[in-house]
C-alpha cells in the first residue's frame, strides 16, 4: 500500500474518532511511539541512528532450496553464496554482489543503483547493462529489512505510520508488536523484546507466498550500535535463508562500489519483455513473456503443450488465437520445481493429460488442485506422434538441477525445448555455460539428437546448436 493512502486512511480514522486522545487509533499510534523510542535508545540511541549515513556488510548466505531441490521432496538442497551490500541513505545510493552456486548454476552478479548511473552487472559474462528505470526503495528492500540498525531508522522517519498491534510471547519474552510500513512492499510486523527493547523477529504477508519471517540473532555492538551477526528466514515455517554476518562497516565511502569495473563490457539494457508468439517452425510456436515461455505443437487433431511455468493459462490465452479448435490433449512438465509446476492447474481445466515423472506426483497433484487430473508417467523416454509430426521426450536427469528432467525434441523440425539448464538471455552476449549446461549438452550428445534450434521456458530467445557450443567454448571459472 502507499504512504498516501495510508496517511488517507489515517485521516478518516482520526476524523471518526474525533481526535479523541483515547481512540484507539491514536492509543496504537502513540504507544507505538515509546516501543520505537525505547527500541531505538537500545539499538545505540538516536543521534547515533541518526548519524549512520552509509553501511557495508560482507555475509555469508545459506540458501535453503525449499520447491527448487533435485529430489521434489525434503531435505531440501543446501547453496552456498557470498554478499557484498553497501548503501548510502542520504544519496540513495545501492550497490549488491553476489556469488556463489546452486542448481547446477554458478552465478557472480551485482546491481549498482547510482541515479542516472545504475547498472545490472553480471561479473561471470563479465557485462554491464544499463538499468532503464533504477528503484532506490524496490532493490534496497531486502537489505534494510535484514539489518536492525536500518529499520530502526525507518521506524524513526515513519513513526506517525506505526501501530501497536499488541504483546505476544517468544521463548517465554514478552515482545511489543509494532508495524512498519516502509516506501515499498507490505507492512511488517516488528516483534520487540519488552526488557532488552532489541528487535528479534519481524513478519510480513507476501502474497502468493505466504508468510515471512526473519529472526535476529546473536547481536553485537559496532562503533555504538548494535549489529545482529546472524539471520535466519522462513517461509511458511521453512528455513530458507541463513545469513553469517562477517564484517560490518560503518560511515564509510562507497567510491570502490560505485563505479562500473573496466573490465565488464557495456551491452545493451534489457529491454521489457511482454506477452509474445513466436511461430518458430509451421505449427511449433513458443508463446510467453517476462521471463516464462511455454512450447505449443499443433498436431492433426490436437496441441501437444511443453512447459509448466505460470505463464501457461495466459500462453494457452494467445494460442487459441493461432490455433482455434483443437483440445490440448498433453500438457508436459518439465520437473518439479515450484516454478515450473503452476501450468499444472491450467492443463488440468482444460481436460489434457499431464506428462510428468512418478516421482512428482504429489507436488504436481497439489499444483494442479484437482485430485482428478489425468497423469501420465514417463521413465526415461515418451513419443507422441499423430503419423505425420512427432514429439520426443527424454528424461536427461539426473543434473545438476533436478533428478528428473524432462526435454522435448522434434526430429522433423529440429527443435529442442529446455528448462534451467541453459539460460539465454533475450539478446545479446550468451553467457559461459554453468554446470546445468553442460550436463545438458553432455545429454544431447548422448542422445545424438540432430538439431538446430533451442528454445527454453525461460527465455524468448530462438537459441541455436552454436549458441549451445559458444556457451561451452568460454570460461566457466568458479565464483
Ligand atoms: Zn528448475
Amino acid at each position: 500500500m502507499k504512504l498516501k493512502t495510508l496517511l488517507a486512511a489515517a485521516v478518516v480514522l482520526l476524523a471518526c474518532s474525533s481526535l479523541n486522545a483515547d481512540s484507539l487509533p491514536m492509543k496504537s499510534v502513540n504507544k507505538a511511539s515509546e516501543v520505537i523510542d525505547a527500541a531505538v535508545a537500545a539499538h545505540g540511541g538516536a543521534e547515533a541512528i541518526g548519524n549512520l549515513k552509509s553501511l557495508v556488510q560482507k555475509s555469508e548466505f545459506v540458501n535453503i532450496a525449499t520447491g527448487q531441490s533435485r529430489k521434489p521432496g525434503p531435505p531440501y538442497d543446501r547453496a552456498q553464496s557470498s554478499n557484498v551490500n553497501a548503501i548510502d541513505l542520504e544519496n540513495e545510493v545501492f550497490f549488491t554482489h553476489n556469488a556463489g552456486t546452486g542448481g547446477g548454476f554458478d552465478f557472480d552478479n551485482g546491481t549498482l543503483i547510482n541515479g542516472e548511473d545504475s547498472w545490472q552487472l553480471d561479473y561471470r559474462a563479465d557485462t554491464a547493462a544499463p538499468l532503464l528505470e533504477p528503484d532506490f526503495d524496490t532493490q534496497s528492500g531486502p537489505f534494510i529489512r535484514v539489518t536492525p540498525a536500518l529499520l530502526m531508522k525507518q521506524l524513526q522517519a515513519r513513526r506517525g505510520q506505526s501501530n501497536w498491534l499488541g504483546v505476544a510471547e517468544i521463548d517465554g519474552r514478552k515482545h511489543d508488536v509494532i508495524t512498519l510500513v516502509m516506501e515499498v512492499g507490505p507492512a511488517l510486523g516488528l516483534y520487540i523484546d519488552q526488557e532488552t527493547h532489541m528487535l528479534t523477529r519481524m513478519e510480513r504477508v507476501l502474497p502468493p507466498f505466504g508468510q515471512v519471517e526473519y529472526h535476529f540473532n546473536d547481536y553485537t555492538t559496532i562503533d555504538g550500535i548494535a549489529f545482529n551477526r546472524k539471520f535466519e528466514l522462513f517461509v511458511n515455517g521453512d528455513e530458507n535463508l541463513v545469513i553469517d554476518i562477517q564484517r560490518t562497516e560503518l560511515n564509510v565511502p562507497l567510491n570502490q562500489y560505485t563505479s562500473v569495473p573496466a573490465n565488464l563490457r557495456k551491452v545493451a539494457a534489457i529491454a521489457p519483455d511482454p506477452m509474445s508468439t513466436n511461430e518458430v517452425k509451421e505449427g511449433v510456436f513458443l508463446i510467453g513473456g517476462n521471463g516464462t515461455y511455454a512450447m505449443f505443437v499443433e498436431m492433426q487433431d490436437y496441441v501437444v503443450a511443453v512447459g509448466g511455468t505460470q505463464t501457461v493459462e495466459a500462453s494457452i490465452g494467445e494460442m487459441r488465437k493461432q490455433i482455434a479448435n483443437k483440445p490440448i490433449r498433453y500438457g508436459v512438465l518439465t520437473h518439479h520445481h515450484n516454478d515450473h509446476v503452476p501450468g499444472a492447474a491450467a492443463y488440468a481445466a482444460e481436460g489434457a493429460t499431464i506428462v510428468t515423472f512418478r516421482e512428482n506426483e504429489a507436488v504436481v497433484r497439489a499444483a494442479a488442485g484437482d485430485d482428478n487430473a489425468t497423469l501420465e508417467f514417463v521413465e526415461d523416454r515418451m513419443t507422441i506422434s499423430d503419423g505425420s509430426r512427432t514429439v520426443e521426450l527424454y528424461n536427461i536427469g539426473p543434473t545438476p538441477h533436478a533428478e528428473n528432467m524432462l526435454i522435448a525434441f522434434l526430429p522433423q523440425e529440429g527443435v529442442i525445448f529446455e528448462a534451467d539448464h541453459f539460460p539465454q538471455p533475450p539478446n545479446g552476449v550468451i553467457p559461459p555455460a554453468v554446470p546445468a549446461t553442460v550436463a545438458f549438452a553432455k545429454a544431447l550428445d548422448e542422445l545424438d539428437l540432430d538439431y538446430q534450434v533451442i528454445i527454453g521456458a525461460h527465455s524468448p530467445r530462438v537459441g541455436s546448436a552454436a549458441d549451445l557450443k559458444s556457451a561451452l567454448g568460454q570460461k566457466s571459472t568458479a565464483p
